[in-house]
């Protein structure tokens, strides 16, 4: 079996394409044969970018959010991107509890999760530009591919 794969997936920023972007990275890594642990992990991270791209980035003006995974050996890459409002302040943005919409009963949460869930977490953003969140994370269980 190949260990290196790649895919790019682009959708509407509207909520219910949460579920959909997921299920495609899951389906996506489901070749690693990961645990139900570290599947878990990957769709929380994801679910928590691409809400964010949803009702922060584009919370105005609708766009594409678009997600690029790799398979590169045992590990995964995946990169999600909007092109909405941007953040003008990333490390206070990352602050676990920190939210700009706490009358939206949002927790601030969502890069607390990504860091958590995930090997490592880079966050690239411009007002007015968009952003984008790398992410990597390694599947022990897929060390036996070959
Ligand atoms: P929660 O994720 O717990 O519902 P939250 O979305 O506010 O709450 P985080 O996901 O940690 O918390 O994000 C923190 C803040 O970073 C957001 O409140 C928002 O201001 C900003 N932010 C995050 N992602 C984006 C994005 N893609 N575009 C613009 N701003 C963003
Ligand atoms: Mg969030």
């Amino acid at each position: 079996m190949n260990t290196y794969n790649e895919m790019k997936l682009e959708f509407s920023s509207y909520s219910e394409n949460e579920s959909f972007a997921r299920t495609v990275v899951s389906a996506f890594i489901a070749r690693m044969d990961p645990t139900l642990e570290e599947l878990a992990d990957v769709k929380t991270a994801v679910s928590e970018a691409v809400t964010n791209a949803i009702i922060h980035g584009y919370e105005k003006n609708p766009g594409k959010v678009t997600i690029y995974g790799k398979i590169e050996g045992n590990a995964i890459y995946l990169e999600i991107s909007d092109e909405g409002e941007g953040i003008s302040d990333i490390a206070k943005a990352m602050e676990p509890l920190y939210t700009s919409k706490p009358e939206l009963d949002r927790s601030g949460m969502g890069f607390a999760f990504m860091e958590a869930f995930m090997d490592e977490l880079h966050v690239e953003s411009e007002p007015g530009k968009g952003t984008v969140i790398k992410m990597k994370k390694v599947i022990y269980s897929a060390m036996n591919l070959s």
